[in-house]
């Protein structure tokens, strides 16, 4: 098996298929997985129930949501009962992950860039130069733009958001003491057309980030994020350093691909759009799709029949949530600060708040691709290490 992209996809699927006995390279051109980290790592509650991380990288639990007009006046609160949502210290759950992965025996090549497949020999660029691997099967995990894909001729992401954010550290004495964990969102499409600007604070850090349709920001993304982090709520009082960490990237929300798979291999994460089109977020699809990713390849491997790729299908998947794309066709149209004071005031009503509360509180993001129990999976291999 060669898997191409060492993201959170990319360890995933690798993982689950050595430690089921099966020769896995695990190739990413970046030379550190603890770097470049391209997203807020944001890990909502299903995901926490269901999947083994380790919470020693997890940041404390949030509770609470508030939602703002561009105005950011007279917000709508919404607060749980459960723990919702966890921030990982993505740098090091990459490298956790990465050990499991070696224990689970992944070979890792880092520097190692994916150029091109030939039937069953792969082109690589590793760090003494191009090299040639045989792999029966091939598991994009590579992105949003994925190169595995366009290799295998299988669909590729054509409705990109991009998003940008700053994070820091809040020293106990920035904050007020009555402050609670929060993640703050403002509906505002001259910030975050199509999507959202967040403030997200967990006592620990801070998150200010926006995203949107990239052609809908006539200055940039720097210039819109500039302008958000300048009056970003949530954040009253708190010091901002000189030095803040920056990350960046796509975000497909076009719902999942119809076509992920083929009889050379299949696409995992972001490769294959896996992330839910409404909230964007991307991790808890990643790890469930990778899941069933592993169960279909282990069955191919084991029968030697290529067809079991064909029960990977992005199709069957996709039509589970077609409320979920129509959501996203709404938000989309939020095109002026009027449209989204209304779409705020109208979470405000009762009906209003409990649809708020179903989505943003709700655990129908993705659907459950495979009946597998992957934190009784990922149990027994924490046992075997
Ligand atoms: C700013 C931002 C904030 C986000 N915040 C959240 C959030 O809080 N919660 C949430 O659920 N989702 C969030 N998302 C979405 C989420 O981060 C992604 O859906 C998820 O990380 C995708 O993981 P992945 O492994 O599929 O892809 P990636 O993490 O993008 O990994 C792909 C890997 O492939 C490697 N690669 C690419 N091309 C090649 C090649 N040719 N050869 C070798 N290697 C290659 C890359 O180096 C990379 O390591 C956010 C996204 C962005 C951009």
């Amino acid at each position: 098996m060669l898997v191409v992209g060492a993201g959170l996809a990319g360890l995933w699927t690798a993982t689950e298929l050595a430690w089921r006995g099966h020769d896995v390279v695990l190739a990413d051109r970046r030379t550190r997985l603890d770097t470049t980290v391209r997203t807020t790592g944001i890990f909502v509650r299903r995901t926490l129930e269901d999947f083994d991380l380790p919470p020693e990288h997890l940041g404390p639990p949030i509770r609470r949501m508030v939602l703002y007009p561009p105005s950011h006046r007279d917000p709508v609160t919404l607060d749980s009962r459960h723990d919702e949502f966890r921030v990982g210290d993505m740098a090091a759950l990459y490298l956790e992950l990465a050990a499991r992965a070696a224990v689970a025996g992944v070979r890792l090549e880092l520097g190692t860039r994916y150029l091109g497949s030939r039937g069953d020999v792969h082109q690589l660029h590793g760090p003494g130069g191009p090299v040639e691997a045989r792999a029966t099967f091939v598991v994009g995990a590579d992105g949003a733009r994925s190169a595995v894909a366009r290799e295998l001729g299988l669909d590729r992401n054509r409705e990109l958001l991009v998003g940008a954010e700053e994070v820091f550290e809040v020293p106990p004495s920035g904050r007020r003491p009555d402050t609670v964990p929060a993640f703050h969102c403002v509906l505002d499409p001259r910030l975050a057309p199509g999507y959202l600007a967040w403030v997200l604070d967990d006592g620990q850090h801070a998150h200010v980030g926006v995203a949107g349709y990239p052609d809908r920001y006539p200055h940039g993304l720097r210039d819109a994020l500039r302008r958000f982090a300048a009056t970003a709520p949530g954040l009253a009082g708190v010091p901002v350093p000189d030095a803040v960490e920056r990350r960046a990237g796509p975000i497909p929300v076009g719902g999942l691909l119809r076509r992920v798979a083929g009889p050379r291999g299949l696409l995992v994460g972001d490769a294959a759009g896996a992330v839910s089109p409404l909230t964007a977020g991307g991790l808890d699809p990643c790890l469930r799709l990778s899941a069933h990713a592993a169960d279909v390849l282990d069955r191919a491997l084991r029968t030697g029949d290529r067809r079991e790729l064909a029960a990977y299908d992005g199709a069957a998947l996709r039509a589970r949530f077609r409320g979920r794309l129509t959501m996203r066709r709404g938000l989309s149209l939020v095109r002026t600060p009027a449209v989204a004071a209304a779409s705020v005031a109208a979470l405000r009503t009762p009906p209003g708040r409990a649809a708020a509360r179903r989505i943003l509180f709700g655990h129908g993001s993705f659907p459950d691709p495979a009946p597998v129990s992957p934190k009784i999976a990922l149990a027994a291999q924490a046992r075997q290490v």
